[in-house]
């Protein structure tokens, strides 16, 4: 292919998948699959792999998220709330564990997380009270969404650690919510939403709290953005001090010293996905040592010391065919 032709196939592609974005970020209403999304990323981020001149800076492959929305305030994140790589098969993996390895040597251990598929949110504490609470928006400026997430019964108000901390995660819609929302919408003739993640987002972006609170969701934390707080040294060290201090983590997390554990767990949720009672759309591998993920560093985008391994498409659309039949 010459460059003129990959120039044409590569703004096509970044149409595309901006309408997709908009689609999916903006009005919560995907009009595509995540596999077709992903498939049409990978092959532009492979274009410009091959033609590195033609990258701009507002490329899909260049930006997290979407702006945020018209009507909410806007929070400018003091820590961007950057994205994730992604993998999406076991060559995938162990090509990540060879680079973090070429980066530390042997000496590290990951931690592997449920992906857990909601809205990344960010909450701030300040003096033990819980003052501020943002969406990730595109990274460095998100919405003011304070309100709706007081509604969440899960996230404490006030908490024992006083200096200042942010603290970030997933809030999302279990399933049992999620079809009981979907049957009123169906009986009062509105359109159902297309999937938990767009019902938790479309949930938590309404300018009335009261939406929300109807909505009864939930939410996981697994990061931190500006901290203040009690010294920590590891990842698994914040998951244990967030859990101690009532902040709502993911029970199934787990501390994993070689790519070959990791991959056993990522084998094991494959198959425990079903039973969850919340929607999950892969695992999360983090290298845990705090010191050891600031020497590996981040790309414009996402850090180098995680990423995200995505379960096949079709497996998604069995595990909601099951859980609807199984409700
Ligand atoms: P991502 O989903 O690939 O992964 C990063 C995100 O995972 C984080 O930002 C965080 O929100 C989340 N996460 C869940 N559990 C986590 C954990 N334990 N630790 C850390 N992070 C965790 O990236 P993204 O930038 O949020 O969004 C891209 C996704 O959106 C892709 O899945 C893509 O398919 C989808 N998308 C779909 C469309 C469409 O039209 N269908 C359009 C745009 C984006």
């Amino acid at each position: 292919m010459d460059k003129q032709q990959a120039e044409e196939q590569i703004l096509a592609l970044r149409k595309k998948l901006d309408q997709y974005s908009y689609d999916y970020y903006v009005l919560d209403n995907p009009s595509v699959p995540d596999s077709e999304y992903d498939q049409r990323l990978r092959e532009l981020q492979e274009l410009e792999a091959q033609f590195p001149e033609l990258i701009t800076a507002d490329s899909p492959t260049q930006r997290v998220g979407d702006k945020p929305l018209e009507g909410f305030v806007k929070v400018r994140h003091t820590i961007p709330m950057l994205s994730l790589g992604n993998a999406f098969n076991e060559d995938e993996l162990r090509d990540f564990d060879r680079r973090v390895r070429q980066g530390l040597g042997d000496d590290f251990s990951y931690v592997c997380e449920l992906k857990i598929d909601g809205l990344a949110v960010s909450l701030r504490y300040e003096d033990g009270k819980f003052v501020l609470g943002s969406t990730r928006g595109d990274a460095t400026v998100g919405e003011d969404i304070t309100g709706n997430l007081r509604t969440i019964r899960s996230i404490p108000l006030s908490i024992a650690e006083k200096n200042t901390i942010e603290v970030r995660g997933e809030a999302y819609m279990p399933h049992k919510s999620f079809l009981a929302l979907n049957n009123i919408r169906e009986k009062q003739g509105q359109e159902p939403f297309a999937n938990p993640r767009n019902a938790a987002a479309g949930s938590l972006r309404q300018l009335d709290p009261k939406i929300a609170a109807s909505r009864n969701l939930d939410i996981f934390l697994y990061g931190v953005g500006e901290w203040r707080g009690k010294r920590i040294t590891t990842h698994s060290g914040r998951l244990e001090y967030m859990k101690e201090l009532g902040l709502k983590t993911n029970p199934e997390w787990k501390k994993c010293n070689s790519i070959d554990e990791v991959l056993k767990y990522v084998d094991d949720w494959s198959k425990e996905r079903p039973n969850l009672s919340y929607e999950i759309d892969g695992i999360v591998i983090k290298v845990d040592d705090l010191d050891q993920q600031e020497e590996l560093g981040y790309t414009a985008k996402s850090p180098k010391w995680a990423i995200a391994y995505k379960f096949p498409a079709e497996e998604v659309l069995t595990t909601l065919r099951d859980i609807e039949l199984s409700v």
